[in-house]
């Protein structure tokens, strides 16, 4: 992993644990000394005085997001990393990748390894310890499947299908070769390996982990 955004995780890691790991937004803001407002759009100013604003147009799940993404910002910006993480990619690539870092951040933060580890003590490799973790950091599927997936030491590829087709998938096997929208009508023929859960949905909908 790149220099700056290695250092923006380790400050981001060491501020969480100051304010003991709480996965409560606001609690977590308060804890910083980061102050939020209500806004037109979603922004964050390290300041001081740090302020959040936040728009009030986004669902549930996605704002509780949404905070975490802009206290990462904020982390970034304390910890004096913004332009070092900016100029670790090729100018065009510069403000995606810095989105990037910033959303890794907000996933530890919203799902830190005390939950995950939990999680995965008590349903292990299994698309179960997905859903807890979802339901737990009350976060999308696709955030907490990447999570668990990133979470993994060996080679692990966890994947969401809807209907006949993949509609989700993160992947730390170096071999994988499926991707999102391929399709895939017969996964526990195609992946016989896989550990499948079905879930309650109108559209077909299966979670499935694959470990290497
Ligand atoms: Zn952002």
């Amino acid at each position: 992993m790149r220099d700056a955004t290695h250092a923006a995780i380790q400050y981001a890691l060491n501020e969480h644990e100051r304010a003991d790991w709480t996965t409560q937004p606001d609690r977590l803001c308060w804890a910083l000394g980061i102050r939020i407002i209500a806004g037109k759009r979603s922004s964050a100013h390290a300041g001081p005085p740090a302020i959040i604003t936040l728009a009030r147009e986004h669902y549930a799940p996605r704002q509780r997001f949404t905070m975490h993404h802009e206290i990462a910002h904020v982390l970034i910006q304390r910890a004096g990393l913004e332009d070092a993480i900016l100029a670790e990619v090729d100018d065009e690539d510069a403000h995606r990748h810095l989105e990037a870092v910033t959303n890794y951040i907000a996933s530890l933060l919203v799902m830190p390894d005390v939950m995950i580890n939990h999680a995965l003590d008590t349903y292990g490799q299994h698309p179960e310890t997905i859903l807890t973790i979802q339901q737990i950091a009350r976060v999308s599927l696709g955030a907490a499947l990447r999570r668990f997936t990133y979470a993994q030491r060996g080679g692990v590829t966890t994947l969401l299908t809807s209907g006949a087709y993949i509609s989700d998938l993160a992947s730390t096997d170096p071999y994988n070769r499926l991707h999102r929208h391929q399709r895939l009508p017969d996964i526990a023929a195609a992946l016989p390996g896989a550990q499948l859960l079905s879930l309650p949905s109108t559209r077909r909908r299966t979670l499935a982990v694959l470990a290497m």
